[in-house]
């Protein structure tokens, strides 16, 4: 019921010559059996949306909540829109930590993404001080009711679960961490939105996300697929984990 999505976060990384990454995987992948979407930094995104071709769909990684306006420096969701995201990543945590970025800010950009036609991938997540204290669940319940938007479905929302602490750090929780945060979420979603929508949200899981951890991860119920940081850079590294999740 719920097609399964690779993404990609590029975050910081990337000029021109990294397109090569997303033909090699476009080529790798003409029909795949899951949704691949590639976050590049917003300057090549209007060039990655021509590389991808149909089979891979491209997103940004932030967008203001206005859709226009004095913000020099920001970028609207119809502006990525326009350069061909059919995705925005939002609240990511370095994002969060960088940018002060708080829920009400993350919600305000979830509607904004939504009205445009994006699909919003909204990241939730603890720390490792908060996990330490057993407080994951609340942190990701709070993080929830502030950041997901009342108007969502499941064409149009995202969740992904990304404990900051696994991020880019190598580390990740055991697949019992992953499911009982992931089984969480979705009660939670089923709860607000009802089951009908609750059921049909993706649930992503992210941090330190491998070619050898990813099947592994992909067996967890309610794990939908992945959000990939540093292994979704090289084809080489992406294509085995669209592969494990296409199996799964
Ligand atoms: C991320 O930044 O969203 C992420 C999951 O990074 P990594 O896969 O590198 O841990």
């Amino acid at each position: 019921m719920r097609r399964k999505l690779a993404a990609g976060n590029w975050k910081m990384n990337g000029t021109g010559a990294a397109l090569a990454e997303l033909e090699a995987l476009a080529a790798a992948h003409p029909a795949p059996g899951v949704d691949i979407l590639i976050c590049p930094p917003a300057t090549l995104l209007h060039r990655a949306a021509e590389v991808a071709g149909d089979a891979i769909a491209v997103g940004g990684q932030d967008c203001h909540a206005n859709a226009s306006g004095a913000h020099t420096g920001d970028l609207s969701a119809g502006m990525l829109r326009d350069a061909g995201a059919t995705a925005v990543i939002l609240g990511h945590s370095e994002r969060r930590e960088d940018h002060d970025e708080r829920n009400d800010d993350v919600r305000a950009k979830a509607r904004a993404a939504m009205e445009a036609g994006l699909i919003a991938v909204i990241c939730v997540g603890e720390s490792l001080e908060q996990r330490e204290a057993a407080n994951t669940l609340d942190i990701i319940a709070g993080q929830m009711s502030g950041s997901i938007p009342d108007q969502c479905t499941g064409e149009n929302l995202v969740v992904a679960y990304e404990p900051i602490w696994a991020i880019g750090t190598g580390k990740v929780p055991t697949l019992e961490q992953i499911g009982e945060v992931h089984d969480f979420i979705r009660a939670r979603l089923e709860r607000r939105f009802g089951e009908g929508v609750g059921r049909s949200v993706r649930l992503l899981y992210g941090g330190s996300v491998k070619p050898g951890n990813a099947a592994d991860i992909f067996g967890v119920p309610n794990v939908d697929g992945a959000l990939v940081g540093g292994a979704s850079l090289k084809a080489d590294d992406f294509s085995p984990i669209i592969a494990a999740l296409e199996s799964a």
